[in-house]
């Protein structure tokens, strides 16, 4: 064969494979510019995860919520505010990928996700803040007790400010904290009838802890009238794995978000 047939040869069948392998990557879809008025077309609203910046914990870590849907209906669900309880990151984390996967279940309502109240806690593995504070006693109620662990006073922790001006500022209809290892649906305020539609999705039962003193379901519950779940996964929940995890508590956790309508 004639060697410089078969170097053009060779030329060709090298540019045939490359840009065969250029096309099997899927292109990143990027905001459209449109040529006249140079406006950026971005992809319907309900169908991005909003993230915003709440705050920043005490050694200056980002605290981040997702937005999804839009609408007047609320839910807030929320998890790892104490940060030995890993198990709500990975829950909330697979709620968020849900209802992007699926944006219509977010059609006319709003879901706040944040899956982790106390990052600083959740590096370190330890249940209160960097400061030592247990960030779940460190509101303002009626109940609240002063101390060392709890604040000298209420809200003395940016992560619990971060979390007060949260509730203000998206007004949610019920909120959901999960929390772990004590194996049950606790509700503060008017929550017991979210809770027991919750139960009816999954292996926990509901059971009245009692509102403790200066605890987010003090405040929110008690003291503020909104239904406040705790949910209390059981202690083995943080190895179960995040598709197991969702598999066992997802549909519950849907049950709250769509409350009082049922998953279709
Ligand atoms: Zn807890």
């Amino acid at each position: 064969m004639d060697w410089k047939w078969s170097l053009v040869g060779r030329i060709t069948l090298l540019a045939t494979v490359l840009l065969g392998l250029a096309g099997c990557y899927e292109q990143e879809p990027k905001p459209r510019i449109t040529g006249e008025q140079h406006r950026v077309v971005l992809p319907p609203a309900q169908t991005l995860p909003r993230q915003h910046l709440i705050g920043r914990s005490v050694q200056g870590r980002p605290i981040l919520v997702q937005i999804a849907g839009q609408g007047t209906d609320t839910a807030l669900i929320m998890g790892t505010i104490h940060g030995d309880e890993p198990a709500g990151t990975l829950l909330v984390d697979q709620l968020a990928k849900h209802l992007q996967d699926n944006p219509q279940l977010v059609e006319g309502r709003r879901v706040v996700l944040l899956s982790t109240a106390n990052p600083d806690g959740a590096a370190a593995r330890t249940r209160d803040n960097a400061h030592g504070i247990d960030l779940n006693r460190n509101f303002e109620t009626a109940n609240r007790v002063d101390n060392g662990t709890n604040g000298l006073r209420p809200l003395t922790e940016p992560e619990s400010q971060a979390l007060q001006s949260l509730i203000k500022e998206y007004a949610p209809s019920r909120i959901v904290s999960i929390h772990q290892p004590l194996n049950c649906i606790d509700y503060d305020g008017p929550g017991q009838a979210i809770a027991a539609r919750m139960a009816q999705d999954c292996d926990l039962a509901v059971k009245k802890l009692g509102a403790k003193p200066g605890s987010l379901g003090s405040y929110t519950g008690e003291t503020l009238g909104i239904p406040t779940i705790t949910l209390e996964l059981p202690p083995e929940a943080a190895k179960m794995g995040d598709s197991a995890l969702w598999q066992k508590y997802g549909k519950a956790l849907m049950a709250a978000v769509l409350y009082p309508d049922r998953a279709p």
